[in-house]
């Protein structure tokens, strides 16, 4: 199989699209328009869907990525970006959208370790890090519902120590091949 250059195809395509200042059309600020953040999940169907089916260009609105579109921790990093949204950004309003037919819905993490040993992790390593408290097949486990995880981010978002009161935390599903939303939480409700 063909490797594919994907670094020299960037480079060329960027040379001609700063040379010939396409770049233009897209120029804002880094203050959201519309005060929003939007966590979602990184599947490839949703990159350009997403943001044309919820009217979202760019200056919108922060956009914070991950495998899941979930808030795991209320110390990770996706929580942190919210908080960062929030106070440096002046955001008012959090959408945690989730979508059909996500990878990380009953991930098969048996097979994705399998996977890691046959890409050259030894055993070992699995093992040490069980023994100092990492459970790396429990680590990369998602979810088994959409839903329940939508609202177990909603809740981790919601019930965070740092997060002001006046805050709108909403919820939805997306359809990766209509972009149709599915309106789980009103957060405008939810905060009256
Ligand atoms: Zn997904």
């Amino acid at each position: 199989m063909d490797k594919i250059n994907n670094l020299d195809t960037i480079l060329k395509f960027n040379e001609e699209f700063v040379n010939n200042k396409e770049y233009e059309i897209y120029n804002t600020t880094k203050h959201p328009d519309r005060k929003m953040v939007i966590i979602s999940c990184m599947d490839t169907r949703l990159t350009e869907l997403l943001p044309q089916a919820m009217s979202i260009k760019n200056g919108d609105a922060k956009i914070i990525k991950n495998a899941g579109g979930v808030v795991v921790h209320p110390f990770g990093s996706a929580m942190r970006s919210i908080l960062v949204s929030i106070y440096e950004f002046d955001v008012n309003e959090v959408y945690v959208v989730a979508h059909d037919e996500c990878g990380m819905c009953n991930l098969n993490t048996e097979s994705v370790i399998d996977k890691m040993l046959k890409k050259g992790i030894d055993e070992t390593t699995i093992n040490t890090l069980y023994n100092s408290g990492i459970n790396v097949k429990e680590w990369l486990h998602g979810f088994s519902s959409i839903e329940e995880s939508l609202k177990k981010s909603i809740s981790i978002i919601k019930n965070h120590p740092l997060l002001p009161k006046n805050v709108a935390v909403h919820g939805l599903i997306i359809n990766p091949k209509t972009g149709k939303l599915t309106l789980i939480e009103n957060g405008y409700q939810a905060n009256q």
